[in-house]
């Protein structure tokens, strides 16, 4: 999180921004929205220094994610290239990093690239629609990874310090339905259905013909080739990353999975996060989390950056919230940028600025200065509060003491269902809600100091572990809410089979039916909705997980607290999910307050919070507390 591992310069903070520009995301954008118009003046002047130097200055930005490749055929996108080019040189300059956008699965079907062969297949031998005029790519076709591998190069060689793979997934989405999946998944080209004979083979198995139906919940051949299916995946990224690291090995890489944490991004992209993740630099989520609290609901992305720390211990875990989308987000107000990014640094993650994709007026636009000044401060100011915090310390490790242990089955690969055991998403969802700061403990962490391992129903707690076992189901949850898609019953299953797929093509494909989905916010209600009601835990259970940690905090509004241990002593970091001011009250057991920073000292263990403030304690010393000291920084 800080410059380890990251490329930043010592102690500096990596803090990247989404900042899709120029003409080749013009073309891009008027066709993922249905020849909605983007913004163009702002589009082609974004990479002009003075925007980027705003970007730092004034957001304290240190890494631009720019547009590199998109997918589109040379013709449109060479001067893409070349753009790129400039704005990584003027990057270098102002002393920032710059990353290139790459597309590995999908090509838009233009030009010189509607006929290449490398489009993935239905059984029915169909294109599989990606957004308007865009589709699918064949993994296994060799000119795609040619393709994308000389991209990659050409990037670097133009000044890439970073390789952003969007889009982590292989050929068509399944349906999930009625606690299994339907509809096709993945590409059934006739390289594919022989790439899968030959991997059954070789594992000694006798081939079964590649599944029209994904089933994997019902048959033997869809379980095969979900795993080929991934392999399939991982092989193609891996070997794109080790070819590229011999010419270029200072660069670093970063996937991007949509969801990652909220839906089986195995099954239903084809993404082994945690294969995956072992050759990655960066791990990356994508979701609709930007942090908010309403009536029964608590959206929070806390969550997701721990769950990404615990699936590579020491990796920056970075994330970008929208709330209803791409395509249909406009600006929101500066509290949001301020949240998102408290958020992101509390929970030990890197909050990724979105600057660009944003409508407005009907039109496509990015963040520019003047209009958007006070959406970019809020975000820098948090940026600076916490950049200051931790200049002072060296060394930081979590704090909290309850620890949540997500296995890689139940974490990256399993499906969970309302009321299962095994619901860890519910659990994070009570513990944020419960102002009870955790970490999220995985398979590969070592020892660590906790007071109470929350552990799912159908795993083993690791055997380093030697505190309090709690399972999930002693939490006394509520049961959430459901997601629709995951419950339709089985009578309906042949409906579903055929309209399913149709509706899938057609939000990507079809202006109406996307427009429906986006303006009733289906997306996010049947896919992610459910996730986000607010979960009561059992008092007693909250009392004696809150009473494992060096401090407790009682909020009087919708918030994040987490702790962090550094030199100096605990550091409380809270995080107003609302809009109005919170009071937080933090009981430092045999802690002192030493200072407040970013929020209003009340006295009596009383701070007032904005948006985002950090209590930091001190071991108790004979002195005791000293209110005085206690200025708000
Ligand atoms: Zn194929």
């Amino acid at each position: 999180m800080l410059g380890m591992g990251s490329g930043v310069e010592p102690g500096g903070l990596l803090v990247p921004a989404y900042y899709w520009a120029g003409n080749g995301s013009m073309v891009i954008h008027r066709l993922k929205g249905f020849g909605r118009p983007a913004d163009g003046d702002t589009y082609l002047h974004a990479y002009e220094p003075e925007r980027l130097r705003w970007l730092r200055d004034t957001g304290g930005v240190t890494c631009v994610f720019l547009t590199y490749n998109w997918g589109l055929p040379p013709e449109l996108e060479a001067e893409d290239w070349r753009t790129f080019e400039r704005a990584a040189r003027r990057c270098h300059d102002l002393g920032m990093l710059a990353a290139a956008y790459i597309q590995p699965s999908n090509a838009a079907a233009l030009g010189s690239f509607a006929s290449k062969p490398w489009y993935a297949m239905t059984p029915k031998g169909k294109r599989i629609p990606y957004y308007n005029g865009r589709f699918f790519t064949c993994l296994n076709d060799r000119t795609w990874r040619e393709w994308v591998l000389t991209r990659c190069l050409d990037a670097c060689q133009r000044g890439a310090d970073v390789l952003f793979f969007d889009n982590c997934a292989f050929g068509g989405m399944p349906i999930p339905l009625s606690r299994d999946y339907t509809a096709f998944a993945g590409c059934a080209c006739l390289r594919c259905r022989e790439a899968f004979g030959a991997w059954q083979e070789q594992r000694g198995l006798r081939p079964l013909p590649l599944p029209r139906l994904f089933r994997p919940g019902r048959s033997e051949a869809a379980r095969r080739f979900a795993e080929w299916r991934a392999g399939t995946l991982t092989a193609f990224l891996r070997g794109i990353v080790e070819e590229v690291r011999l010419a270029y090995p200072e660069t670093r890489f970063v996937t991007n999975t949509v969801g990652g944490v909220n839906v089986n991004t195995f099954n239903v992209f084809g993404a082994d996060l945690p294969a995956i993740a072992s050759f990655m630099d960066w791990l990356f989520v994508e979701n609709l989390q930007s942090p908010r609290a309403g009536k029964g609901t608590l959206v929070q992305n806390a969550g997701t950056y721990k769950l990404l720390r615990a699936l590579k211990p020491g990796a920056p875990a970075l994330s970008i919230a929208y709330e209803r989308g791409i395509g249909v987000d406009g600006p929101p107000p500066p509290s949001t940028f301020a949240k998102i990014a408290a958020e992101g640094f509390a929970a030990g993650g890197v909050p990724v600025l979105r600057a660009a994709e944003y409508i407005e007026e009907e039109r496509w636009t990015l963040l520019r200065p003047g209009r958007d000044d006070a959406r970019l401060a809020a975000f820098g100011e948090v940026v600076r509060q916490f950049g200051a915090l931790v200049a002072r310390g060296c060394e930081r490790r979590e704090a909290a003491r309850v620890g949540v242990f997500v296995p890689d089955a139940i974490g990256w690969r399993g499906d969970l269902y309302p009321g299962d055991g095994d619901d860890y998403l519910r659990v994070i969802q009570a513990l944020v809600g419960a102002g009870i700061p955790f970490r999220v403990v995985g398979e590969r962490h070592g020892p660590c100091d906790l007071g109470c391992l929350l552990v799912p129903a159908s795993a083993t707690p690791p055997a380093w572990f030697r505190g309090r076992v709690m399972r999930f189901d002693e939490l006394g949850l509520k049961r959430r809410g459901h997601s629709g898609l995951r419950w339709f019953a089985g009578p309906l299953e042949p409906a579903i089979r055929v309209l399913g797929p149709r509706v899938v093509d057609g939000y990507y494909s079809r202006v109406h039916v996307r427009r429906f989905v986006d303006r009733l916010d289906l997306l996010f209600r049947l896919v992610f909705g459910g996730r986000f009601a607010q979960v009561p835990m059992d008092e007693g259970a909250a009392r004696v997980l809150a009473a494992m940690n060096p401090a407790q905090v009682e909020l009087s509004g919708s918030g994040y607290v987490d702790l962090w241990e550094g030199p100096r002593g605990v550091e409380v970091h809270l995080v107003n999910y609302g809009e109005a001011p919170m009071v937080a009250t933090v009981r430092a057991g045999a802690h002192g307050v030493a200072g407040v920073h970013g929020g209003e000292w009340l006295g009596e263990g009383r701070v007032r919070v904005g948006r985002y403030a950090v209590v930091l304690l001190e071991r108790a010393r004979p002195a005791g507390i000293s209110p005085a000291a206690a200025a708000t920084a």
